[in-house]
C-alpha cells in the first residue's frame, strides 16, 4: 500500500544530497570515495562565531523567537544589506528563515497559484525545480550554452516570457557553473523585464562573496527592480555555517508578510541560538572572511587546470561560488570499462565506481550534458581526484 501524496511522489530527491548521502554510506562500508559532490565549505566555523553561539545558549536564547526573526538580527541584516549591496530594506521586508532553502520554499509557496510559470535559466541550483513545482508551479527551463559562460541573454529571457510568467530565479554567482553576472548583463535582463511589470524576480545571492572577479551585483541594486526583487541569502556559505540553518530575504513587503505568515504555520521561525550568531556573523565585513576565498580562488585555478588536461573535457572558467562545471559529452554513447555511458548520469556513477570520486549529474540542475564537480576540498583531493578521473577515462 503507498498512501503518499501525488505531490511527493511527483518530486524528486534532492540529488546533491543523494549523492552526499550515498557517499557517507560508501565510505562507512571502507571504500576511499573523494567527495565532489556535497556545496558545502570544507572550512570550520570561525571561532567568534562559535563564541556568540555559546553566549546566546548561557544568556537563555532559548524560547520561541519571533517568527520572522530577531529585531536584532533584522537590524544586522538591514546593515549587511546596506553595507555589502547597497539596498536599503525596513525591518517588515525582512523574512530570516530556516535556511536560504527555506526562504526560496516560501517565496514560491507565497507567489504561485497553480500553472504560473517560473523561468529557471539553465543550468539552475537543484532544488528550483522541485520546489517550484511542488507549488503546483511550471518550471520554464531556458537552456544557456557554455560559450556564454552558461548565463542568460536578453534575448532569451524574452523568448521564454508567457502570459503566464510569475517569476524568475537565478543565482549569481551561479550554483553549479560558478557563473557571475555583471551589471551590464543583469541590465539588459532588467530592461526586457521592464515591459512585463508584473513578473517578480527572485535573486539568489548566497555565494556573493566567493567571488573571483571582483563586482556582485544585485538586481535589487537597480531602482526600478527593487520593488520587484526578492533577495535570497544566508551564511552558510559565506560563514561555513551550512548546519545551523540560517537564510533571509529582503524584499516588497507584502512578500515578505506572506512568507511571515507561511513559517508561522511550519516552522514557527528559525533556530534561536543560530540566529543570535548570525548576528555576529554579519555584523563582521566581508574582509574577515576573504581568506576562505583566497583559497577557493587558488582551487578553482588549480581544477581548472587539471581538468583542461583531459582533452575530451570541455570547461568553462567560473568567476564565483565553488563548483566546476565540465561538459562531458563526448562519452554519450561509448562504452567506458563495460558501462554503457548514455547521459551524464551515467557518466557520475561511472566515476563513482570507477574512479572513486564522487560528482553530481548535470540533469538535476537542468543542463544533461555535464557534470558538476564542488571543489570545496583540499587541494591534496583535488589532485588525486582529477588524478583518478584520468586514469580511468585512458
Ligand atoms: N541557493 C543556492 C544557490 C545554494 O547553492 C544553496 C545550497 N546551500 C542554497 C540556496 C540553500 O542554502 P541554505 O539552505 O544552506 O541556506
Ligand atoms: N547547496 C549545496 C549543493 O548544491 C548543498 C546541498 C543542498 O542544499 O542541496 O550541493
Amino acid at each position: 500500500m503507498n498512501q503518499l501524496s501525488d505531490r511527493v511522489l511527483g518530486m524528486s530527491t534532492s540529488a546533491t544530497l543523494a549523492m552526499a548521502a550515498k557517499t557517507r554510506e560508501l565510505k562507512a562500508e571502507g571504500r576511499d570515495i573523494i567527495g565532489l559532490s556535497l556545496g558545502e565549505p570544507d572550512f570550520n566555523i570561525p571561532d567568534f562565531i562559535k563564541e556568540a553561539a555559546k553566549i546566546a545558549i548561557d544568556e537563555n536564547y532559548s524560547s520561541y523567537s519571533p517568527v520572522d526573526g530577531y529585531a536584532e538580527l533584522k537590524h544586522a541584516i538591514i546593515t549587511k544589506f546596506k553595507r555589502d549591496n547597497g539596498l536599503t530594506y525596513t525591518p517588515g521586508q525582512i523574512v530570516v528563515s530556516t535556511g536560504a532553502k527555506q526562504s526560496l520554499a516560501n517565496v514560491a509557496a507565497v507567489m504561485l497559484n497553480k500553472g504560473d510559470e517560473v523561468i529557471l535559466p539553465c543550468p539552475y541550483w537543484v532544488s528550483y525545480n522541485d520546489i517550484v513545482k511542488l507549488n503546483e508551479g511550471v518550471p520554464v527551463e531556458v537552456q544557456t550554452s557554455i560559450e556564454n559562460d552558461f548565463k542568460l541573454t536578453a534575448a532569451q529571457l524574452e523568448a521564454a516570457i508567457t502570459p503566464k510568467t510569475k517569476m524568475i530565479w537565478y543565482s549569481s554567482p551561479c550554483n553549479p557553473s560558478g557563473s557571475v553576472y555583471s551589471k551590464e548583463e543583469l541590465r539588459s535582463l532588467a530592461d526586457v523585464l521592464q515591459k512585463y511589470p508584473n513578473i517578480i524576480v527572485v535573486s539568489d545571492e548566497i555565494y556573493e562573496h566567493i567571488n573571483f572577479v571582483g563586482e556582485h551585483v544585485s538586481m535589487a541594486q537597480f531602482d526600478d527592480m527593487f520593488d520587484r526583487t526578492v533577495t535570497v541569502n544566508g551564511v552558510s556559505k559565506a560563514f561555513a555555517m551550512t548546519g545551523w540553518r540560517i537564510g533571509y530575504i529582503g524584499g516588497p513587503e507584502y512578500i515578505a508578510r506572506a512568507c511571515n505568515k507561511m513559517q508561522g504555520q511550519i516552522t514557527s521561525g528559525a533556530n534561536s541560538i543560530a540566529q543570535q550568531a548570525t548576528i555576529t556573523a554579519l555584523n563582521e565585513p566581508p574582509s574577515r572572511i576573504k581568506f576562505m576565498v583566497d583559497k577557493f580562488k587558488t582551487r578553482r585555478d588549480l581544477i581548472i587546470s587539471l581538468l583542461n588536461d583531459i582533452p575530451t573535457f570541455k570547461n568553462n572558467v567560473p568567476e564565483g561560488a565553488f563548483y566546476v562545471f565540465p561538459d562531458i559529452s563526448y562519452y554519450f554513447g561509448k562504452e567506458l570499462r563495460g558501462h554503457q555511458i548514455k547521459n551524464a548520469t551515467d557518466f557520475s556513477l561511472y566515476l563513482l565506481e570507477e574512479a572513486l570520486v564522487a560528482t553530481v549529474t548535470g540533469e538535476a540542475f537542468g543542463n544533461p550534458n555535464c557534470i558538476r564537480l564542488s571543489y570545496a576540498a583540499s587541494e591534496e583531493q583535488i589532485i588525486e581526484a582529477v588524478r583518478r578521473i584520468k586514469e580511468s577515462l585512458k
